[in-house]
């Protein structure tokens, strides 16, 4: 017989801020992703230079929380 379990689920570290390409050429979209950074401000900053060096125009920005899970026996 098992214990049932629930699944719980706990954020482990900084928020972190991604910028993506999602310009689409030939059907394609380009993907190319920036760093993690603590702080938004960096994302713009990415984002211009990739946009001078391509002319690419359409950019998603993301956030990223680590979590991890662990099973808590249910009382
Ligand atoms: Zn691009």
């Amino acid at each position: 017989m098992t214990t049932p379990t629930r699944m719980e689920i706990q954020i482990t570290g900084i928020r972190k801020h991604v910028a993506e390409c999602v310009t689409e050429t030939a059907g394609k979209a380009c993907g190319v992703r920036s760093s993690a950074w603590d702080s938004p401000t960096q994302l713009n900053n990415w984002i211009r230079t990739h946009a001078d060096k391509t002319g690419h125009t359409k950019y998603k920005k993301h956030t990223e929380e680590p979590v991890n899970t662990s099973a808590k026996r249910a009382e």
